[in-house]
């Protein structure tokens, strides 16, 4: 008999079907005159009812052992269900118990455990319905991702994970070496001598592959990654992972308007997929996460986003009359509580703010003719702030060089990124959007530690 997915049956099934599912017992429900099993294979939110008659082979000893967590497999008939809360329901013929769990250890029980709790048994997690939702999900906008940019003829192009390079100077890299730590080779100066390391020089885990993905848009016009990316930054909030995953879409030919357009497009595609393809997960997190979720995705695929310059948000933020923590002047860059000021409050949308001073913003973002400020953009999400950041990139040799040079970089360091603009260069332009942000935003999980199944984070390593 076939196997069926859950998801599958619950949409399609028919009466008096024939089949067979596998799959992990959520609850079950002994009555006098038969047993309800409720059965999850992961496919759907929802559960498989299955009923137990007593005429079942054996049938005291499986209701013993089909409790909470464990693996069975169930072959049958579909019936229609008498009862309310489903449509059909599997009356089993024959039940194997594939392993069993202890309702005495097991700790996903019936009630509803807090997301810390979850978080120190994160091999079983996924097992509950919000982690089931919040994976599902992560897949959708994974495949919607790959869908939107491989329906506009984009290669995903794989960039490395270990890297000589720190992409902007930026710092907060983890090493990579192979040293003994218990014997480090020293120079005759006593620095760390890194001719005897593994690559004979440093080594760091990519903060972006952006550069790399420049080199594959010099030669394939439009290209994009999606790849996990790594910061040793000691910063212990809601929406800072040290490993995370990054979609980099790089476009040669591009100005900032065609990477605005491209950016708003990509997020108004993955919101309306997900939206198409896991309604029910949707609906689950509005009603149990955050009740503003499914608002939200028809707002940013049904309005155009708000567009403005740095200098006109400064001005809109100066005038408000809401106490801000951090200060706000021309010149520094936008905290948070800023950024959600004026995508929440002011304009109730996504807002893309351009060009940015110079002095806060990366060393290859296209200077404007003024030399004040930058071809940057930020798209800021209500209730997450930055969700993506791109920019024109800097295609002339000379400024880029001395872009270089005043930021304190060496232009030897980057002499292959500099040979991009000695030949052949053209205008171009791209953006990172940070996934679990996405994955934050699309869900209203409230930490970035729920939306990706193994979260690395300051004294974090578990699983
Ligand atoms: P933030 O100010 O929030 O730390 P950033 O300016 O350091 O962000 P970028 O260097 O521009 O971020 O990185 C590109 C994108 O990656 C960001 O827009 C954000 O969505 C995401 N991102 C950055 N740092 C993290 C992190 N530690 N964990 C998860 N996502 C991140
Ligand atoms: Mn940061």
């Amino acid at each position: 008999m076939v196997t069926r997915r859950i998801a599958d049956i619950l949409r399609n099934g028919q009466p008096d079907e024939p089949l067979t599912i596998k799959g992990w017992v959520r609850t079950k429900r002994e009555l006098k005159e038969c047993a309800f099993v409720e059965v999850n294979d992961g496919s759907s939110m929802a559960n498989l009812q299955v009923v137990l008659n007593p005429d079942l082979s054996d049938y005291g000893n499986i209701i013993k052992q089909l409790n909470t967590g464990a693996s069975v497999e169930v072959a049958g008939v579909l019936v229609e269900s008498p009862a309310k809360g489903q449509r059909i329901e599997l009356k089993a013929e024959t039940v194997k118990v594939y392993g069993e769990a202890d309702p005495e250890t097991y700790p996903l029980q019936k009630k509803r455990h807090s997301f810390e709790f979850l978080r120190t048994i994160g091999h079983l997690r996924s097992r509950t319905n919000s982690f089931g939702a919040v994976f599902r999900v992560r897949n959708a906008c994974s495949y919607a991702i790959h869908q939107f940019f491989q329906e506009r003829g984009f290669l995903w192009v794989h960039t490395p994970i270990i890297s000589a390079s720190d992409c902007e100077g930026a710092g907060e890299m983890f090493t990579v070496t192979n040293l003994n730590l218990k014997d480090i080779p020293r120079t005759n100066a006593q620095e760390i001598d890194y001719s005897k390391d593994f690559f004979g020089r440093p080594a760091y885990l990519t903060v972006s592959g952006q550069l790399e993905a420049e080199v594959m848009a010099m030669a394939f016009s439009n290209v994009y990654t999606f790849g996990p990316t790594f910061r040793a930054e000691n910063s212990n909030t809601s929406r800072h992972l040290a490993e995370f995953w990054m979609v980099e879409p790089e476009m040669a030919f591009c100005d900032l308007e065609g990477n605005m357009d491209l950016a708003e497009a990509f997020l108004k595609h993955v919101f309306k997929y997900v939206l198409e393809t896991c309604p029910e997960d949707m609906e689950f997190f509005n009603q149990r996460i955050d009740n503003s979720v499914l608002a939200t995705a028809d707002n940013i695929i049904n309005n155009e986003f708000e567009r403005l310059a740095y200098t006109d948000a400064i001005a809109l933020l100066e005038k408000a009359d809401k106490k801000f923590e951090y200060p706000v002047k021309w010149g520094l860059d936008l905290q948070s509580e800023h950024e959600r000021y004026l995508a929440e409050e002011v304009f109730k949308k996504p807002v893309i703010l351009t060009d940015y001073p110079v002095e806060i913003k990366a060393f290859y973002m296209r200077l404007s003719d003024d030399e004040k400020t930058v071809r940057a953009m930020d798209i800021l999400a209500p209730k997450i702030g930055e969700i993506i950041g791109g920019s024109q990139r800097e295609e002339r040799l000379d400024v880029l060089e001395r872009r270089i040079q005043a930021q304190g970089l060496n232009p030897a360091d980057y002499w292959w990124y500099l040979d991009l603009r000695r030949y052949g260069t053209v205008p171009h332009a791209g953006f990172g959007l940070g996934f679990e942000r996405l994955v934050q935003f699309m869900t209203g999980m409230g930490n970035i530690r729920d939306v990706i199944p193994f979260p690395r984070a300051p004294l974090t390593v578990d699983f």
